[in-house]
């Protein structure tokens, strides 16, 4: 079947891509493995794509970025991540790009953004965003991390859990609630640095998939944090937070669609070479038919999401369609990867075939950045009284 042109991407869309993908399959797919062993990245493939501009695109040049504010760059870089195959290794830098910088750009004022724009564009800086806590992930006005004010600082108090980059991370986006009494009012965001005072790592978490993201546990106990390094306005932590998910979302979605297309292409090389009862495993109806369905589904997928990144790209995508989109193709992604591994059969069991590896990757997307229940109540909200 052929597929729909995609017409959303220009010449110099492409061309980021084969760069951005060359790259990648010089400098990460060759190490991917050891990453995934050793549970972390190093540091040296950030500063290598800082060096090459993969850092910070959208961030104006004077502060060293690439000045060009279209996220059909940062989707291609999602896509590319996606389809080969080293999510674990390279998530966080779409992270640090398209989850943490959209922060900056937008809440930083201009000392703010002279004291660590540069760094994060050149890869110096990693970025984390911290919102959830041992005890409250998807009812995020249940923080409870505090902060109170003392003199020119703020103290705070609380831990995280599940950061994404939390042992890379210098510099951490952290929800603190700093008025107990104000409910969604009463958060704000702060930046913790590496290095201040009782601000600690704790565990780098041993998770499904995705081994080579360090994902890991943050402590803050009595952190003196001056007022310089609140982010935005006090008091509107959760305003800033609803406002950037939307992106987040999306970005889940875009990478969804391509793990789905990639495990769907290794699955026809591999039903189409292996061979049981004297024919290909792709020539049985059973086969064909799941063939066909995912083959469909990932279809009409990148149409949709497609439609999406226009719509963002032109800052009309609504909270409730990138919510649809993130609960519905990350779950087709897990329907098309559980497929593809039982068309491989016993192989696809084995961590040396890319399906089982995608597998793992892939059953965390319907839970982070929002579950698919709560992106159904998002949705679902809008249609109801
Ligand atoms: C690998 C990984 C990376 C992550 N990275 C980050 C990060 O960088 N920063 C960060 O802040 N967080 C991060 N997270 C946390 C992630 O966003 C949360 O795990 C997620 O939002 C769900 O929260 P929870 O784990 O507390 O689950 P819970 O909220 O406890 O949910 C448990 C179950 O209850 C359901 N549920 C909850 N409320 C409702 C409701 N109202 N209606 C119906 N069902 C409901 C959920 O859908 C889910 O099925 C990460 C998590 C993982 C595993």
């Amino acid at each position: 079947m052929e597929k729909f042109e995609r017409t959303i991407y220009n010449a110099d869309h492409e061309a980021f891509r084969s760069s951005f993908r060359a790259w990648l399959d010089n400098k990460v797919v060759p190490h991917h493995e050891e990453w995934e062993t050793a549970g972390i990245t190093p540091r040296e493939i950030w500063l290598e794509a800082g060096k090459l501009g993969f850092l910070g695109y959208h961030v104006p040049e004077e502060y060293g970025g690439g000045g060009v504010d279209d996220y059909h760059f940062g989707a291609i870089m999602q896509e590319e991540v996606s389809d080969a195959g080293v999510i674990g290794s390279a998530n966080g830098m779409t992270l640090h790009n398209d989850i943490v910088l959209p922060y900056y750009l937008g809440l930083a004022n201009e000392d703010q953004k002279k004291r660590w724009l540069p760094g994060m564009v050149k890869g110096e800086l990693i970025g984390a965003l911290a919102i959830t806590e041992p005890n409250t992930g998807s009812d995020v006005a249940g923080v409870k991390t505090s902060g109170v004010k003392k003199g020119g600082a703020w103290v705070i108090n609380g831990s995280k859990t599940f950061i994404t980059n939390g042992i890379n991370s210098d510099l951490v986006i952290t929800t603190v609630r700093t008025d107990p009494d104000a409910g969604h009012k009463g958060f704000s965001l702060f930046i913790l640095e590496r290095g201040m005072k009782g601000f600690e790592r704790g565990r780098n978490l041993n998770k499904l998939g995705m081994h080579a993201q360090d994902t890991a546990e943050l402590s803050f106990t009595d952190v003196e944090v001056p007022q310089e390094n609140m982010l935005g306005e006090e008091g509107m932590g959760f305003v800033y937070l609803m406002r950037n998910l939307a992106q987040e979302r999306l970005g889940m979605a875009v990478g969804g669609v391509k793990v789905a297309e990639a495990a769907l292409r290794w699955t026809l090389e591999y039903t189409n070479n292996r061979k049981a009862f004297g024919q290909s495993i792709s020539q049985f109806q059973n086969s064909k038919f799941t063939l066909a369905e995912m083959a469909t589904e990932i279809q009409i997928a990148q149409v949709y999401v497609d439609r999406c990144i226009e719509l963002h790209c032109e800052g009309k995508l609504s909270a409730e369609q990138s919510a649809a989109a993130k609960f519905w193709v990350t779950e087709l992604q897990n329907r098309v990867v559980d497929k593809c591994l039982q068309l491989h059969g016993g192989y696809g069991y084995m961590w040396e075939y890319p399906i089982a590896r995608a597998w793992a990757d892939s059953r965390i997307q319907t839970i982070y950045g929002g579950t698919t229940e709560i992106m159904k109540e998002i949705v679902g909200r809008s249609l109801t009284k």
